[in-house]
C-alpha cells in the first residue's frame, strides 16, 4: 500500500511539473509577472516587497533575492495558501484538469516519462541559454561601459572591440527569440566564442 502510494505520490509531481509555471502563477493571481528578458520579475508574494525581487526562470523555478525563498510551482503554490506541498500538488492538478485519482495505465505512465524525459532536456538547454544570455549581456554591459569611460586605448583597438559588442548584442537578441532555430544558432555560436 505505502509503495502504491509513493507511485502515485511521484506521478502527481511529474504531471504538475509539465505545467508552466507562469501558467500557474497568473491562475492563481499570485502575483502580476513582468517579463524581464527570459524571465520575468515581480515584487515578492512572501515577503513585504518594495522593490522586484521575485524571479521566474526559464527552467520553471522561481527566487526571491529579497528573502531567500526559492522553489518550483508546487513550492510556491503551497507556501501562498499554506498547504502541504502534496495538497498543492493535488489542488494544481485538479485546477489544470489533470485526473490524478485514476490508475495509471502503462500506456500513459510511459507517455509521463516520456514527457519528464523531454521537460528534462527542454530544463538543461533553457540552462544554457541562461547561462549564454547572461554571459553576453554582461560582456555587452562591461564593453559599453569601457568604451564610455574611454579605457579601451590601452588594450585593444576600438574598430575590433565595436565589432565584438554589435555581435554579442546580435546573439543576446537572438537569444530571446521566440524562434528555436535562431536560439540554437546563436547558442552554437556562443559555444564556439567561450
Ligand atoms: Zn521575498
Amino acid at each position: 500500500m505505502r509503495a502504491a502510494n509513493e507511485t502515485q505520490r511521484i506521478n502527481i509531481f511529474q504531471l504538475v511539473k509539465q505545467i508552466n509555471i507562469v501558467e500557474i502563477i497568473n491562475r492563481y493571481n499570485i502575483v502580476e509577472l513582468k517579463k524581464r528578458g527570459r524571465r520575468w520579475a515581480a515584487r515578492c508574494p512572501i515577503h513585504d516587497d518594495h522593490s522586484p525581487s521575485f524571479v521566474v526562470f526559464p527552467n520553471g523555478t522561481w527566487k526571491c533575492f529579497g528573502c531567500g525563498e526559492h522553489g518550483d510551482g508546487v513550492d510556491l503554490v503551497a507556501k501562498i495558501f499554506n498547504l502541504e506541498l502534496i495538497e498543492a500538488a493535488r489542488m494544481i492538478a485538479r485546477d489544470f484538469g489533470i485526473e490524478v485519482n485514476k490508475p495509471l495505465s502503462s500506456a500513459s505512465r510511459r507517455k509521463i516519462m516520456q514527457q519528464a524525459k523531454k521537460r528534462e532536456k527542454e530544463r538543461i538547454l533553457c540552462e544554457r541559454l541562461d547561462k549564454a544570455y547572461e554571459t553576453l549581456s554582461l560582456l555587452v554591459r562591461t564593453i559599453n561601459y569601457s568604451l564610455a569611460a574611454g579605457g579601451y586605448q590601452a588594450h585593444c583597438d576600438l574598430a575590433g572591440l565595436l565589432h565584438k559588442v554589435d555581435y554579442y548584442e546580435y546573439l543576446v537578441e537572438c537569444l530571446l527569440s521566440s524562434n528555436a532555430e535562431i536560439q540554437m544558432m546563436a547558442l552554437n555560436s556562443f559555444n564556439r566564442e567561450f
